[in-house]
């Protein structure tokens, strides 16, 4: 599975904390992020992600890009509900994306454990169903 993993500035730490603690479930995966979480949760897990640009820069919209195209299988986005972000416009259309296309979609510490509980019980596997659909009617 493919899987983006986002937190706003006061939220990294937990969501480090989160991939610490999950490193042997997400390591089977895919992992992509927007540029300084990713960065800071590969210094402190090792795990390998493949970094967009910072968020503010366009990164939440280079993940939505691959929501669109079907290529992002699920989104752990911690956001900061008390902190004004500049790229506002930004986070909503990645939200609004997620909910488009029926992206499973954790935006807190408790949604992420419930999400990541799935994954490692196979409870995603429909989306593998989506993408051998969608090979079968582009061949
Ligand atoms: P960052 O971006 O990982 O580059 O800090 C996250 C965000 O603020 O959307």
């Amino acid at each position: 599975m493919k899987i983006a993993l986002i937190a706003h500035d006061k939220k990294k730490q937990d969501l480090i904390n989160f991939c610490v603690a999950y490193q042997p479930v997400l390591s089977k995966h895919q992992l992509f992020a927007t540029g300084t979480t990713g960065q800071r949760i590969m210094d402190a897990t090792g795990l390998s992600i493949y970094r967009f640009q910072s968020g503010p820069l366009g990164g939440d919209q280079q993940i939505g890009a691959l929501i669109a195209n079907n290529e992002m299988d699920s989104v752990i986005f911690f956001r900061d509900p008390l902190t004004a972000q500049p790229h506002e416009p930004d986070i909503i259309a990645l939200l609004r994306l997620c909910d488009v296309y029926q992206i499973p979609l954790a935006t807190n510490m408790g949604t992420a454990e419930i999400l990541i509980q799935g994954l490692k019980n196979g409870d995603l596997h429909w989306r593998d169903i989506i993408h051998s659909k969608l090979e079968d009617t582009v061949e």
